[in-house]
Formats: structure tokens, sequence, C-alpha cells
């Protein structure tokens, strides 16, 4: 997929200063998804255009792959993704032109500050809603908007025409509002948002929207498109546009099922269980940590109290449980220094993810008796081979003790999505040969109260490379 950006006011080649990239060199970068490069196919005094490519893996797509086409359609692997413009374009954005995003220069600030003559041209770009939907984004904004629209297929013109097309956009305007129009309005165009990353997102609209998103008159479609099946975050963006910050009462009145919870309450095993698993990390040394199947994040908020901690990532396979976790660490309150150690991640744990790669620890507390067992082991090589951080802590119930839950008939799990509970020996063993086949060494802690004869509540293996 392609953006080009080209400006003629004089000298041409100061467009380098504002997107802070030298016209005489390519610059790539490596992205989750794929790779972008920033070039410039032209640099004179009078007319320079710089490129933005990106090459998107649609099978690396899949294999990082989070909630949407799940079910194993051939659809997976072949549709329009590395071709249209759409939110991996923002993503590349956000990473390649962040500075010029700002608005800052280091070399030529007035330039900056100034509307230039600009065109944008997006080789191809999926618009769903058609050429009248592109105009209203674009022309309020002060844009000429010129648009081809691409048959499904030449030689089939009996297919009619797809939702594909060329657009040019053309105006006098900073680079940097030209950026983050393009940042925020071609995902809209496209509709289809390739991930999800919670409060976050909200965040990022309105930071790229400031200045523009408040007045234009399409907000409302814009907000929704932009954050779609979001209802509840798009509510929350609009009434910040509004600068109306009535707290919404479906959000107050959450009711969570917490009947495991409740079993397990008189000992307070889940406050063990995180104090057993951040005293773990601490002597680990840990400092950047994932909690996978973070849930509604009540690790989380342990690890945020621990200084030592610079980055932390929660990941769950549920957006709910996403949603509740960041209403609950009042993500959208919490002082900046804190918020930019936290991230949350919506991803499944049966995919390879390279967004997990490279991390101090993991904790996967409570989640493998939810995984189907014949899928554990794309869970071990997601974990173990591909994220393969130094320290995995994983905890999950001791079947063996469920025989001293009164409330629990013989043979019953703890929750209702549990898929299986194990005795400790077979959490061990299953264990120990992870440790053989990936090369980590393992140990185990019991945690709560333990029964001379059916052990402690929680097992945890603590793996260390
Ligand atoms: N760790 C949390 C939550 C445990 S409940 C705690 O201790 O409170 C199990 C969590 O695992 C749920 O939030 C569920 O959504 C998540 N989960 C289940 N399957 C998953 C998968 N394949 N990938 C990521 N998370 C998953």
């Amino acid at each position: 997929m392609l953006l080009t950006i080209t400006t003629t006011h004089q000298p041409a080649t100061d467009l380098g200063y504002l997107l802070h990239k030298n016209p005489q060199r390519m610059h790539s970068l490596e992205l989750s998804f794929g790779k972008a490069h920033l070039f410039y196919p032209e640099a004179t005094h009078e007319r320079c255009t710089a490129a933005l490519l990106l090459d998107v893996d649609p099978v690396g797509l899949v294999r990082g792959k989070r909630g949407q086409h799940e079910g194993g359609t051939l659809d997976q692997y072949v549709n329009d993704r590395p071709y249209v413009l759409s939110s991996f374009l923002s993503v590349a954005m956000g990473r390649a032109l962040g500075t010029a995003m700002t608005g800052r220069s280091k070399g030529r600030q007035e330039l900056a500050d100034q509307k230039i003559p600009l065109t944008a041209t997006m080789a191809v770009v999926a618009c769903r809603g058609g050429e009248p939907l592109l105009r209203e984004l674009f022309e309020p904004l002060g844009y000429g908007v010129s648009a081809e629209h691409h048959p499904l297929d030449e030689k089939f013109p009996e297919w009619g025409e797809g939702p594909y097309y060329t657009v040019r956009l053309q105006g006098n305007v900073r680079l940097q509002d030209l950026l983050n129009h393009l940042y925020v309005l071609v995902p809209v165009l496209d509709a289809e948002k390739h991930y999800w990353i919670g409060q976050d997102e909200v965040d990022k609209l309105l930071r790229k929207g400031k200045g523009w998103l408040a007045t234009h008159p399409n907000r409302e479609e814009i907000v929704k498109r932009y954050l779609p099946r979001q209802r509840q975050l798009a509510r929350e963006a609009l009434a910040q546009l509004a600068e109306d910050d009535n707290p919404d009462p479906d959000a107050r009145d959450e009711v969570r099922a917490e009947e495991e919870a409740k079993m397990e309450a008189p000992i307070r095993l889940w406050q063990q269980r995180m104090a057993t698993v951040v005293a773990v990390l601490r002597s680990a040394g840990a400092q950047r940590v994932l909690d996978l199947g973070c849930g509604e994040g009540k690790l989380l908020k342990s690890l945020l109290e621990e200084r030592a901690l610079t980055e932390i990532v929660g990941m769950d396979v549920s957006y709910r449980s996403l949603e509740i976790a960041s209403r609950n660490l009042r993500l959208d309150r919490m002082p900046p220094k804190q918020r930019d150690r936290l991230m949350l991640l919506h991803g499944s744990l049966m995919y390879r993810d390279k967004r997990l790669a490279g991390y101090d620890a993991a904790t996967v507390v409570e989640v493998i008796e939810h995984l189907d067992a014949p899928r554990l082991t794309a869970f071990e090589r997601v974990l173990f081979e591909a994220a393969r951080p130094k320290t995995v802590i994983v905890t999950t119930p001791n079947a063996e003790y469920n025989a001293k839950f009164d409330a629990l008939p013989a043979g019953q799990f703890r929750h209702k999505d549990h898929r299986f509970e194990w005795t400790r020996e077979q959490f061990q063993q299953w264990s120990r040969r992870i440790g053989e086949r990936f090369g980590y060494g393992v140990r185990f802690l019991p945690i709560g109260d333990e029964d001379p004869q059916l052990g402690a509540p929680t097992q945890m293996g603590v793996f260390s490379l």
C-alpha cells in the first residue's frame, strides 16, 4: 500500500525537514505486521514527493491474528489488506512520522507552522461509503478531492464497481494537519480496524483530532467508524469531544460474574496469588513484564505499584475484559507517567504475536485451564518458543484441593469456563515436559493454605531460561 505526499513550496526539498526524514535516503522500519519504507521518488528544488510504502505480510497477519475472522476461512489469506490503505497506515505513520505529526521541526519550525501547497495521493483505499463519504470527510477540511473508482475486475465489468478508489487530496494546509487528517480518516474510510488497544484508541483519536475533529460536520460518523464495534468507547470519545464528562451510568453499574472469587474468598486466595507472583518477579529482577490473559486487571494493578517495572503489558482475548480492566484501572485518569508504563493489548495466546517478543517475564495467572486441552500445544509454542521471556510464571487450580470446597460437587470445576483442572502430578508433568522441550528450568510453589494430603489450592510453576 502506498501513500505519497507532494509539495511545490520552494525549496521543495525542505519537506525532508518537516518529515524528519532525509530525502537522500531510504528509511525502513519493522512493524508487527510487516515493513514500512519511506523514500523520495522525486526531490528537486521545485517539487518534492515523499512516499510511504507498507509491505504488509498477509501470512504474518493471520499468525498474529486477533479476534475478527476466526474460523479458518480462505478470507484470512486472500484479502485486500496488503494493498489498500487502512489502519495499518496509521500505525506506520505513528511510528515513522510521529514528530512530524506533532508539528515540530528541528530546522524549519516556521515552515512547519505554515500552510503550504500539499497533495496526498492514496494509491488504493477501500472506501466503504463511496465517493460521497470521501467528499464529506475531506472537503470540510479544505481539500479538493478527486477520486477514481476502480471496477472489481476489468475483465468482468458485469461484476460492477468495488469499494476501491485512487484518491488525490489537494490543499493549502500545514503538513502536520494533513498527516493527522490521514491518520484518523483513512481507517474511517476503510472501516475495518485491524486491532484494538482499548482506551488508548480514544486518547489517540482525540490527540490526532485536536483542533479539527470537534468541529467537523461528520464527527459522529468519524468517531463511530474509527472505533468500529466499540460503542462504549465511541460514546466516551464523543462525550469528550463535546466536553461533556458525565460518567456513563452503564459503566458504573457493571455487574461481573464472580462465582470463583466468591468460593475462594474466605482464604483470600487471589491476593496470595498476586503477592506470590509479584515476589517471584522481584526476585527475577524483571523490568518489562507481560500479563497474559490479564482479565479484568487485578494483577496489573499490583504490578503498577512495583516501581522496578518499567513496562507492563496486559493481554487478553476478551475485549470486554479489557474494557473492564481499563475502567478498573482508571486508565483515562491515570497520570501520564504511570500511563506510559502500561499497555493493554487485544490478542489470543493461540497465535504467534510479535508484540510479545523480548520481555523479561510473563505471567499466566489462572489462564491455562481456560484453554482447550488439545490447543495447549499451540499456546506452549507461542509463549515458550516465539515470545520466549526469560521467566514465565504459570498458575492454575490444584484439582486435588477441590475436595475442600463444600460448595463444589465432586468432579466439578471451580469455574464454568474451565476446560480442565489438574492434579499436582499432572501440572508438574506438563511443566517438566515444557522445560525440556524449550530449555527452561522449572520449579514449583504452592499458593494458599496447604493441606498435608491435598496440597495448596493454587499451584504455580516458575520457568526460567
Ligand atoms: N489472570 C486474570 C484472569 C484469569 S481468567 C486473573 O487472575 O484475574 C482467564 C482469562 O484468560 C480470561 O480473561 C480470558 O478472557 C483469558 N483467555 C482465555 N483464553 C485466552 C486466549 N486464548 N488468549 C488470551 N487470553 C485468553
